[in-house]
């Protein structure tokens, strides 16, 4: 399972990772589209064995250890893709996690496991 809508973030972060899509025509992107949001687990183990295998073109973390299992994170891509870059500066100053190493992923600086578990873990 995986889904492609920032609906299934926490609530509380929705409105954030919101924020940063209405924005991203600001930064220069003339599109945005939503890679990855919420995965079961199964999902990350076979994102993770991928990567392992070097046949991912961005980095998965085992699984049990995403933040995208927990409703914690997103993925997506702009065009041009350089304009991630200026999202995730500004990503970091509203005090999220964003790393120029997986330029796609947006998280939060909670560390996981989440401490409630989420209904679709
Ligand atoms: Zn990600």
């Amino acid at each position: 399972m995986q889904t492609h809508s920032l609906s299934s973030l926490q609530p509380w972060l929705k409105p954030y990772a919101d924020w940063l899509v209405l924005a991203a025509p600001y930064a220069g992107a003339r599109s945005v589209r939503i890679t990855s949001v919420t995965r079961s687990r199964g999902r990350q183990r076979a994102l993770y064995n991928r990567f392992l295998s070097g046949r991912a073109q961005f980095p998965a973390a085992p699984p049990g250890r995403s933040h995208h299992e927990y409703g914690l994170a997103w993925d997506m891509v702009t065009e041009p893709f350089s304009v991630l870059t200026t999202l995730g500066g500004w990503w970091k100053q509203l005090g999220g996690r964003w790393s120029p190493t997986d330029r796609i992923h947006f998280s939060v600086p909670i560390p996981i496991p989440w401490p409630t578990p989420p209904p679709y873990v």
